[in-house]
């Protein structure tokens, strides 16, 4: 799953669970899966223009251009047609996707499933400003991380099936309720379903960037149909370590590699995060997620220096302190317990001494 453990995710298991126990759900929730229109906002009393920072610039998200230019349902159906031996992930897995097959790690068919949708405080500054970050949450995930904090979703199908125009109309919804972006968490198995919901949000009036939440183990292929269309990227970069890749997400051993590739593509795309272009909100860039693990099984030193030697020194780069042993992560010793002080300020000090001047750096 894209960003295993952030604080958001935290939050957003509170949200599940409440609805899983047939309490009453939040008010945008409540509007998930009984087709959300996005005049329901209204009823919600937010104002998409109300707030600081997200009184819509003269900015254009990348996909506009190419809805406009037929190309974004072009792409969308490249993406579609790879489901008929999928290969949207590393794992490529050639299940036919199209006829109801599952994917042998995402368990996903070509039904697009969601698990919720709602603006949302626990991610960077820059993407929840004032009004929160529009985030949705798909079911599944071929990760399989096994210390993953939301398991329930990424890995045992926590979610409902939604139509492409339902997911658009969650997209406007999220603008409508004031967000100041679209962030699709954990999108990979879902990119087709993505553009094709983009292509109809655009006609209905979606003007907010898109954020691709990602674990950042993505194939270079995919990510070049992604180009232009996706404004920021917010991606993990887990393990620098094959083997501590193919020990905790079992049979990832590609990810450093696949990942340091991918990371750079995204940076192409759509370079540096400077969200001072629009008051402190991010509209375009990278951001670099590192969960700094216990014991180092992340391999955060190496990585860091990797970083700072083939990105520019001001890469986005938030050292995340929240691991927290969750799912199977107890049959692992080594990554049973949460981070010590220790752990964190030494990751902080590596990362200080590799170069790298813009670091997101949490108490512990
Ligand atoms: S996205 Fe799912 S079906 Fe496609 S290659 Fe990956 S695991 Fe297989």
């Amino acid at each position: 799953m894209g960003s295993c453990q952030t604080g958001r995710r935290n939050f957003c298991r509170r949200i599940i669970s409440l609805s899983c126990a047939g309490l009453a759900p939040l008010p945008a929730l409540a509007a998930c899966f009984s087709e959300p229109s996005p005049n329901r906002a209204d009823k919600l009393r937010v104002n998409m223009n109300s707030g600081n920072g997200n009184r819509l610039n003269d900015f254009e998200p990348g996909y506009l251009k190419l809805y406009r230019s037929g190309e974004l349902r072009a792409r969308a159906e490249v993406l579609w047609d790879m489901m008929r031996t999928c290969r949207l992930c590393p794992r490529e897995c050639e299940q036919d996707r199209i006829r109801g097959q599952k994917g042998d790690y995402c368990d996903a068919t070509s039904q697009l499933q969601v698990s919720s949708y709602n603006p949302h405080f626990g991610e960077e500054k820059p993407l929840v400003g004032r009004n929160g970050s529009g985030t949705v949450f798909f079911t599944n995930c071929a990760m399989l991380c096994v210390f993953c904090i939301n398991w329930e979703i990424s890995q045992r199908g926590a979610g409902h099936d939604v139509t492409i125009k339902q997911l658009s109309n969650m997209m406007l919804m999220l603008q409508k309720m004031g967000c100041h972006n679209i962030n699709v968490v954990t999108p990979t198995h879902y990119s087709p379903h993505i553009l094709l919901a983009l292509e109809e949000a655009a006609a209905g009036g979606l003007r907010l960037p898109v954020a691709y939440n990602t674990s950042g183990w993505e194939r270079l292929e995919i990510l070049q149909l992604l180009d232009g269309v996706i404004d920021i990227y917010l991606s993990d970069f887990k393990y620098f370590d094959p083997q501590m890749a193919d020990k905790y997400s079992p049979g990832a051993e590609s990810y450093p590699d696949i990942t340091r590739k991918a990371i750079l593509e995204m940076h192409r795309q759509v370079g540096v995060a400077d969200p001072r272009a629009n008051r402190g909100i991010l509209q375009r860039g990278l951001i670099i997620r590192h969960l700094v693990m216990p014991n180092n099984v992340g391999g955060t030193g190496e990585l860091v220096k990797w970083i700072a030697a083939n990105l520019p020194l001001n890469t986005y780069v938030n050292l995340m302190s929240q691991y927290t042993p969750m799912f199977n992560a107890h049959e692992y010793p080594e990554i049973s317990r949460r981070l010590t002080v220790r752990e964190y300020r030494n990751a902080v000090s590596a990362a200080s001494a590799a170069g790298l001047t813009n670091l997101d750096i949490q108490g512990v």
